[in-house]
């Protein structure tokens, strides 16, 4: 079945996320060991989908090995999933500006040739004449086309949760 595809570095709030658009039933683990999160999570969406939850990066304290499992998780996982992958989603933070690791995460989304999307998290800690700045920033970062969508997103407020789940569905047959 087709797999919309979740990535974010630890603590970015990607579980918070997930947990947002999917209401109550299935629950992705908030702030839990970041890092740790070795395990790929799979949510049936609906009949035709999955929400795939890939472990977060980038968390500082991480040891090398952990580092090297994680990448060798995500070599195979694109390696033997990445056909099905019918939309990326990456999560980064609207108060920063992408780290390498985003980049890396994003060229491995493009490599694999699904559409992308950037949501950015958080949006509700800037001020609002901060916002367009910061989306800007991301894109540029990210080096993102013209056409690839981003969702200024708040998982604690609700905040572009109608705009996420119809670009969502757009990807789910
Ligand atoms: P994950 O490691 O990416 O899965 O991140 P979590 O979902 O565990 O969230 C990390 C922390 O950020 C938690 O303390 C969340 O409550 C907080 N958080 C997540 N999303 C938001 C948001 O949109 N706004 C604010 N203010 N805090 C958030």
């Amino acid at each position: 079945a087709p797999q919309i595809v979740f990535a974010g570095r630890s603590n970015v709030g990607k579980s918070s996320v997930i947990n947002r658009l999917l209401g109550r039933k299935n629950f992705a683990r908030v702030g839990s060991a970041p890092g740790k999160t070795s395990q790929i999570n799979y949510f049936r969406i609906d009949r035709q989908a999955y929400l795939v939850d890939l472990p977060g990066y980038g968390y500082a304290k991480v040891s090398k090995t952990e580092k090297e499992r994680w990448g060798q998780l995500m070599e195979s996982y694109f390696q033997d999933e990445g056909e099905l992958i019918t939309l990326g989603v990456l999560i980064v933070d609207a108060r920063h500006k992408p780290t390498a690791d985003d980049c890396v995460m994003c060229d491995w989304f493009r490599q694999s040739g699904c559409p992308m999307i950037v949501v950015a998290n958080k949006v509700d800690k800037l001020k609002k004449s901060e916002v367009e700045a910061n989306l800007q920033l991301i894109r540029d970062t990210l080096q993102m086309a013209e056409g690839e969508p981003m969702v200024a997103f708040s998982a604690e407020k609700g905040e572009g949760k109608e705009t996420l789940l119809r670009e969502l569905s757009l990807h789910c047959g």
